[in-house]
């Protein structure tokens, strides 16, 4: 048994169905696997649609209870849950590379930021204001109150196994609403590991289920067709999204969706080049390329884009596609064979088109799923990884004369999560990030996503924000009182 495959060992395989662990009801498994080596790394139990509804059974009779308790209770089990985490930082940091292949650098700072919710929203808990005003005509007092919109459904992607969830899962609890959470089937073992941690956080019974499962539609969709769930919360493809929003339309249930990206990277001609090719690393080639607010095009002004590809293009050159827990890669895999082909795809699409590949444009020999960090220049207007999500480490460099240009080939998506762009001057700083068409932009940095920032899209990449303020504004209901 390797180091790796013996942290997979260490977390329970069962259920989490309201805070108890437990068997699917069929018996049946799935098996997960390390996309390093191709092998299996664990089965876990596989839930099905009776699963679901014994979780939601568990989350409707204990939801009262649960937004009764004391916002300041609530607080504390959120904050003992935070420092798990931070305690258990390297067991999570350990299944984070083991199933999805991120490096073991990458899953720490994912561990950091996922816990980070956890803190930020158990100090949230206790600042669910209202308001009381008198009505203008005089004949009133005007009370607002806030209330958990809960049971919630949490639906998350593979490529954050642990923050995904926990800037869903924090904001609810903290709200006061129970929540159940259906983990990635590529990536369930990290969810699993947090169920212990809020177990031992002393979450009370029936408020959290987590239901790996590797039929995702026959369990959520009874769900979602049944009127004891109050919330859909989903992150992942824009497809999946349309369709979920369409089994929920019917019952008119709440839903905050946060959708796949194609986010503009935009270098002036002003810009600091070095600043620029480190935000374009890590805004690219962050999590192997594969998250929804990567840098998808990389727009660069005439003056700078020899200095800029060729730099880029060294530095990615450098960079070793190989097994997460290696202390020489810089770049996992992918997270599986049908990813790998997607990008691959996309890629030779573009040079078939007349694309130029400045370093690396090829699947590495595996076992394992991984593809060169690559850099291509020179990409033609029809080509297809400028209109699709990439998902991979492959910087597409585009160039463009003014700023106009600049700001018109930005916004030619129908996505609208994040954009980047890079200048030293103040005044054209703040209007192209007033001219940007996106729920978030990066000013001169390659990372924006933070725990206390409203994270979320506009247009094809969805509605709804995690994190912030906002986030937990997502799971309380509006409720007027007239006096
Ligand atoms: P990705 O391309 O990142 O895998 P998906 O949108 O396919 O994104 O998946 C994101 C999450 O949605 C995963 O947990 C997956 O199991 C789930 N999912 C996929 N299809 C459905 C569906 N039809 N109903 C409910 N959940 C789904």
């Amino acid at each position: 048994m390797t180091a790796a495959t013996s942290i997979a060992a260490t977390v329970s395989t069962n259920l989490w169905l309201g805070g108890r662990q437990v068997r699917a009801e069929s018996g049946a498994t799935f098996p997960v696997y390390d996309p390093s080596s191709e092998q299996i790394v664990a089965h876990v139990a596989d839930a099905t649609a009776e699963d679901g509804l014994k979780a939601l059974g568990l989350a409707h009779r204990y939801q009262s209870a649960w937004a009764a308790t004391p916002a300041r209770s609530r607080a504390e089990i959120l904050r003992c849950a935070f420092e798990l985490v931070c305690r258990r930082a390297d067991d999570f940091a350990e299944i984070i590379t083991l199933e999805m292949g991120k490096t073991l650098a990458e899953s720490h700072a994912e561990v950091a930021y996922g816990a980070e919710f956890l803190r930020w929203f158990s100090e949230e808990a206790v600042r669910l204001h209202g308001r009381y005003g008198t009505a203008p005509g005089g004949n009133g007092r005007i009370v607002v109150s806030k209330i958990p919109v809960g049971p919630v459904l949490a639906i998350t992607p593979w490529n954050f196994p642990l923050a995904m969830g926990t800037r869903k899962i924090a904001p609810a609890l903290a709200a006061g609403c129970t929540i159940i959470v259906k983990p990635a089937e590529e990536t369930p073992m990290t969810m699993l590991m947090l169920g212990q941690v809020f177990a031992d956080a002393g979450l009370p019974e029936g408020v959290l289920s987590i239901l790996p499962t590797s039929r995702a539609a026959a369990l959520t969709a009874p769900l979602i067709n049944d009127s004891r769930l109050r919330k859909l919360t989903f992150t992942g493809s824009t497809e999946v999204g349309k369709v979920l929003v369409g089994e929920s339309a019917h019952r008119l249930l709440r839903t905050s969706m946060e959708l796949g990206g194609n986010a503009p990277f935009v270098v002036f001609d002003d810009a600091d080049i070095d600043a620029a090719v480190d935000g374009a690393i890590a805004a690219k080639m962050r999590n192997g390329g594969q998250a929804c607010t990567a840098a998808n095009r990389l727009h660069v002004q005439r003056g700078v884009i020899g200095e800029f590809t060729d730099k880029l293009t060294t530095r990615v050159a450098a960079m070793i596609a190989g097994p997460g827990d290696s202390p020489t890669t810089s770049i996992g895999p992918l997270i599986n064979a049908d990813q790998r082909e997607m990008v691959a795809e996309l890629v030779d699409d573009a040079t078939a088109r007349g694309a130029r590949i400045r370093t690396g444009g090829y699947r590495v020999d595996g076992p394992g799923y991984f593809y060169a960090p690559t850099v291509l220049d020179q990409i033609p207007r029809h080509a297809r990884l400028l209109r699709e999500e990439i998902f991979g480490p492959v910087a597409a460099v585009v160039g463009f004369d003014t700023e106009e240009d600049g700001i018109e080939a930005a916004n030619d998506t129908e996505y609208g999560l994040a954009a980047y762009f890079y200048t030293q001057d103040l005044d054209r700083a703040l209007r192209v990030a007033d001219s940007l068409h996106s729920g978030m932009v990066g000013v001169n940095r390659g990372v924006i996503s933070d725990a206390a920032a409203p994270f979320g899209g506009i247009n094809q990449s969805g509605f709804g924000r995690e994190g912030g303020i906002e986030g937990i504004g997502e799971y309380l209901d509006t409720k007027y009182i007239a006096l």
